[in-house]
């Protein structure tokens, strides 16, 4: 592990001018923001991420759940994992965040682990984290050794032939069926961004992952209301039953009316290079029976683009049926 500088930000504007010194807010960052730590202590003493430098943000005023004029919740950027699972406002109205948020890691990560970190959660692929290998998202143009190698629990949708990394996050799929907005300060001013335009595809560019620029803090995410009348839940599949990534997981947010589907927000994770918002799902729903029919060619659209790898096609029938189960389960209970 390399030596570095840690100070303590005392105030936002200092941690967005310390941050802006870096050249880049992707993988390679000179400056790297540290609130719990459970991705980026790891990542450094595997020299995977080598900054010069490291703000703590830990006691800056941006821990608060509170509830928003239109009935939405405000989430500040550093609210703990375990807090956010267990906030009132959260368990009532929002399930699927506090269902996925504590599906994820350990108790003793989710009570480190914050709202922003887990927002910019780094993957699981072996190969990034071993530098020793080749892996375009850790080292642009030096290859990726998953294609050839162990890519049993790596993505199928939004792949690319540079990188075919899964993203690890179970929050983050709960977030993008919950419609959030990404709320950012930074040097050139403040920006809100919506959850599905936040993260990058692959491409020929794996190393950048989010829209961040250099200087830019996560502030909060909003959530917007959830219809009356709708319900939400978050099913994961994994090789164990707790401390371990998803295979395939499934976000949905349902509302049923009138034997209609009148809304209906589907995510899946474990199975894309981002959080993967399905919309082809959500269009085959829409406006029709809760049905099992309806269930199955919804599930059918949501993975029809799958590109499977040497050892991981059996993901595109499990995401199917994560899908599927979670869609009749949330209508079951309607
Ligand atoms: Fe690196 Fe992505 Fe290939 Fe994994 S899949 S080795 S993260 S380039």
């Amino acid at each position: 592990m390399d030596l570095f500088q840690l100070s303590r930000a005392n105030s936002l504007s200092e941690a967005i001018a310390a941050s802006a010194t870096s050249t880049t807010a992707q993988q390679g960052a000179e400056v790297r923001v540290l609130a719990g730590g459970t991705t980026l202590l790891d990542l450094m003493k595997l020299n995977v991420e080598r900054p010069a430098r490291v703000i703590d943000i830990s006691r800056l005023p941006l821990n608060a759940v509170e509830e928003t004029q239109d009935g939405g919740v405000k989430i500040g950027a550093t609210v703990r994992n375990a807090d956010l699972a267990q906030h009132p406002l959260i368990r009532e109205r929002y399930a699927v965040l506090s269902q996925a948020l504590l599906a994820g890691a350990s108790a003793q990560l989710r009570n480190m682990a914050t709202t922003g970190g887990n927002l910019l959660q780094r993957t699981r692929c072996i190969y990034f984290r071993d530098t020793a290998m080749p892996c375009n998202k850790r080292e642009p143009g030096s290859g990726c050794a998953a294609i050839n190698g162990f890519n049993r629990t790596l993505a199928i949708l939004g792949t690319s032939d540079a990188c075919i990394a899964s993203h690890p996050s179970d929050m983050n799929v709960a977030l993008t069926a919950l419609g959030a907005t990404i709320h950012v300060e930074g040097s050139k001013g403040r920006r809100s961004i919506a959850i599905d335009d936040f993260y990058l595809l692959p491409g020929t560019t794996p190393h950048r992952e989010t829209v961040l620029e250099p200087g830019d803090l996560i502030t909060h995410v909003t959530l917007p209301p959830v219809p009356a009348g709708a319900r939400s839940l978050y099913v994961k599949l994994r090789d164990r039953a707790s401390y371990e990534f998803a295979l395939a997981s499934a976000a949905v947010v349902v509302k049923v009316a009138d034997g209609r589907i009148a809304h209906v927000r589907v995510a899946l994770g474990g199975v894309g290079t981002k959080p993967w918002h399905a919309v082809e799902a959500e269009a085959r729903l829409d406006g029709n029976a809760p049905d099992e029919p309806a269930f199955r060619q919804a599930a059918d659209a949501a993975l029809a683009g799958a590109k499977p790898q040497s050892q991981n096609a059996f993901k595109v029938e499990l995401a199917r049926r994560c899908l599927i189960h979670a869609l009749t389960q949330v209508t079951q209970a309607i």
